[in-house]
């Protein structure tokens, strides 16, 4: 996965970073991706704590997109 800004032609290097699914625990396969330096900056670090509390793999985050939408289909009973 990317993180950050990569601009065209800069060079980019591959972390080993624990990122977990929030919600099953699934590990990020292979590690994440950022332009060479950024990761040592401070917006690097606030990124991935972020990352770090909000993260859902990608079935976690189609489940939630489809408890939202029937959420939002019962309240506005247009579903
Ligand atoms: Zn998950």
């Amino acid at each position: 996965m990317r993180l950050g800004r990569i601009e065209e032609g800069q060079r980019r290097i591959r972390l080993e970073c624990e990122i977990q699914c929030i919600s099953c625990s699934k590990r990020v396969p292979g590690g994440i991706v950022v332009a060479d330096g950024f990761d040592k900056t401070d917006e690097f670090h606030r990124m991935l704590e972020d990352l770090r509390e909000t993260y859902l793999c990608g079935i976690c985050r189609d489940a939630k997109r489809i408890e939202e939408a029937e959420r939002a289909g019962r309240t506005t009973g247009d579903a």
